[in-house]
């Protein structure tokens, strides 16, 4: 008799388009059951519906991660229902510079970098620590942030201020969240998906969603002995 063996299950959140949306195509691809987060149902339920019909297993999941209220919610209803997340991908993101004219370091407001860390840096923060305890009780999970090359210190250049901080917060908050888990089998890493064509992209971008998703795909599902506390891109680790 062969023995049952229980897909695992990933969170994606901003699942609905974009690089998430093919996140969620590529881990659904490897057999696990994706839970596609978005704060649009409708925009959710409608990428769902394409990917399902590939045949994949993937379930819509009301979720809005600059709202702690939702964040909890969300991770409540998936805790009754599958008891377990294995997989967390923070990949929802704002780009919010551009709005205010200047991005320019002498001209941003922090009203701007307020919402653009309330989802890029306290959503994913706010989703770890709703999800970690599962992750603790299955001895098993693999969290990725979506960051990006602009919040790399080691190259950091002028303009769109309040994105590149947040990316800077995020992957600072990968390295703490790490050395705070410090489990075995729990892994945590930032990655940078490069310049992809997306609505946040631009049609200019270098790169099509499936080489933008890969490394988080790659990287939600590590074996044991992979890395954790680490920045990749194209599965290539960067400097911090
Ligand atoms: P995108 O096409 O603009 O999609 C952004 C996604 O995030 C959408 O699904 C959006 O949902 C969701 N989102 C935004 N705010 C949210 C919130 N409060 N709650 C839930 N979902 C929310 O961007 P993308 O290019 O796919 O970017 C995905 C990630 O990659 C982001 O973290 C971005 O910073 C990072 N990244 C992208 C590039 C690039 O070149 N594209 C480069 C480096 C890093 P709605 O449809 O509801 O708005």
């Amino acid at each position: 008799m062969t023995a049952q063996v229980t897909p695992h299950i990933a969170l994606v959140t901003g699942g609905n388009r974009g690089i998430g949306k093919e996140i969620c195509r590529q881990l659904a691809h490897k057999g696990l059951h994706v839970i596609l987060g978005s704060r649009s149902q409708s925009s959710g339920e409608a990428a769902a519906a394409e990917l399902r019909a590939e045949g994949l297993s993937v379930e819509v999941l009301a979720l809005d991660v600059s709202h702690a209220d939702s964040i909890t919610q969300a991770v409540a209803q998936l805790k009754q229902k599958h008891g377990q997340i294995d997989v967390l991908v923070n990949n929802a993101g704002v780009f919010l510079d551009n709005k205010q004219g200047s991005s320019s370091v002498f001209a941003i407001q922090t009203v701007t970098i307020d919402e653009t860390f309330a989802t890029n840096v306290y959503g994913p923060l706010q989703l770890i620590q709703a999800v970690a305890p599962l992750m603790q009780a299955s001895g098993y999970g693999r969290i990725v942030n979506v960051s990006s090359g602009m919040g790399q210190l080691e190259n950091m250049g002028g303009g769109s201020v309040a994105y590149r901080l947040s990316k800077s917060a995020l992957n600072a908050l990968t390295c703490i969240v790490d050395a705070e888990l410090n489990a075995e089998n729990i892994k945590v890493n930032a990655i940078c998906p490069g310049w992809v064509k997306t609505d946040m992209g631009g049609e200019n971008a270098t790169r099509e969603v499936a080489q933008g998703a890969d490394t988080a795909v790659w990287l939600a599902t590590l074996p044991a002995d992979g890395p954790s506390g680490k920045f990749f891109r194209d599965r290539q680790e960067l400097a911090w």
